[in-house]
């Protein structure tokens, strides 16, 4: 495809603004946005003219350049693949599973290989109806960005909003707080009393490497469960194919088993070897200098890394009024991510209320693929 062919063809143009005419919008670059164009691409949609993917990041690759520096799937690359081009091997002598950037690097190369003409940055404000005629056109607006489109996928995972649980005090706490998106790497609290609150695997990888050059204390609200040595994400994406076959064939299935549990990568197996894996029960409040528990045991501390998860980011939505109180949007269809609410609007990859494991590399193929199928059939 030549860069003349791939240029969106304008239907008006201001200078403030580029709008544009066009049959998908995919809001969002990360690995759900570049599996679901992969397919409409596949589907003989153009992307860069009928195929238009937003996303508000200045580079490609989703969420996991924002990643701690640190970070390692919880599986081996062949298990970490989207769809058409598998995930090149990972050669590392300590045969540890592939690190951030060798993921930043397969999700630059993938939308490369297949043209996907991602603009960015532009994030998208909101998307509205043009009309009340529900057959009629989705009103995408980013900043610099207004697009006309026939149906929209929202692909914006859940980074960009982390969630905070509310302890009293913690306006009152003189040290540092900070959520794990915004954690980057260990040296910043060399030498410092930090506390690592959460029971998942963020909260255990964390804890894991800040203990080795602060006094780490790990806090949990249950006790965290620990999946076997042997056992990694391999298991958790054989378990949501199990479930995919037994929905197709009206079977029950209980789903991803273990999704929260903690895989033993080797920074979390070497800190059980120090002896850093002992979780305490979760604080009742946050003091000035540091924590307290309900008996009236108070912990000194300079930080607190709340390892405490993510919500659906899906505030561009906002004007549709589709949001349950959950915070989700209710999805169905024949490919499981179409709106109930607005038919023409799909949501891929937050999680197994879209798809079983569909947060996940390897776990986001078959959404995407029902998803393209479901668009292209209309
Ligand atoms: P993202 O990667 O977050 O991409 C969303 C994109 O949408 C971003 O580029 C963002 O800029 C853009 N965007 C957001 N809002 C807007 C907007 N309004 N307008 C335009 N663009 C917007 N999965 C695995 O398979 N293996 C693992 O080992 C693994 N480890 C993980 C470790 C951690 C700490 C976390 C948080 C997740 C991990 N995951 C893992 C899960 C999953 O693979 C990632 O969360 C992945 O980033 C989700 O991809 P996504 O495309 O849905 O969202």
């Amino acid at each position: 495809m030549s860069d003349e062919q791939a240029a969106p063809v304008p239907s008006r143009y201001s200078e403030a603004r580029q709008e544009f005419e066009v049959d998908v919008v995919v809001i969002g670059g990360g690995q759900a946005g570049l599996a679901t164009a992969f397919y409409l691409r596949r589907a003989g949609l153009v992307p860069g003219r009928e195929l238009v993917i937003v996303d508000a990041a200045d580079r490609p690759g989703g969420s996991w350049p924002r990643m701690w520096h640190g970070l390692r799937l919880f599986s081996p690359a062949g298990f970490s693949s989207l769809p058409g081009w598998m995930m090149p091997p990972w050669d590392d002598a300590t045969r540890g599973f592939p690190p951030r950037d060798h993921v930043v690097e397969y999700l630059t190369r993938y939308e490369e290989k297949y043209d996907l003409h991602v603009l960015r940055p532009h994030r998208v404000e909101s998307v509205r109806r043009a009309d009340e005629d529900p057959g009629g056109r989705l009103l995408v607006t980013a900043d610099g960005l207004a697009l006309s489109a026939r149906a929209v996928v929202s692909a914006t995972g859940t980074w960009d909003r982390p969630f905070w649980p509310a302890y009293p005090g913690m306006r009152t706490f003189a040290g540092r707080q900070l959520h794990a998106s915004d954690y980057r790497q260990p040296e910043e609290f060399a030498g410092q009393r930090v506390v690592v609150v959460g029971g998942g695997n963020s909260a255990a990888q964390i804890l894991a490497e800040v203990s080795t050059v602060a006094q780490a204390t790990w806090v949990t609200t249950r006790p965290p469960r620990f999946l076997p040595d042997d056992v990694d994400g391999r298991v958790l994406f054989t378990t949501a194919r199990a479930r995919i076959e037994a929905l197709e064939q009206g079977r029950e299935h209980a789903g991803v088993a273990g999704l929260g549990d903690i895989v033993m990568v080797a920074s979390v197996k070497h800190a059980r070897d120090r002896g850093v894996l002992r979780a305490n029960p979760m604080f009742t409040r946050l003091t000035a200098g540091g924590i307290a528990w309900a008996d009236g045991t108070t912990l000194a501390c300079d930080a607190v890394i709340w390892c405490t998860g993510f919500r659906p980011a899906l505030g561009h939505l906002r004007a549709l009024g589709l949001r349950t109180r959950d915070g989700h949007i209710p999805v169905g269809g024949p490919s499981g991510t179409r709106s109930v609410g607005e038919p023409r609007l799909h949501l891929v990859g937050y999680g197994d209320w879209t798809g079983p494991a569909s947060a996940t590399l390897s776990g986001v193929g078959p959404s995407a693929r029902a998803t393209a199928a479901e668009l292209t059939s209309r």
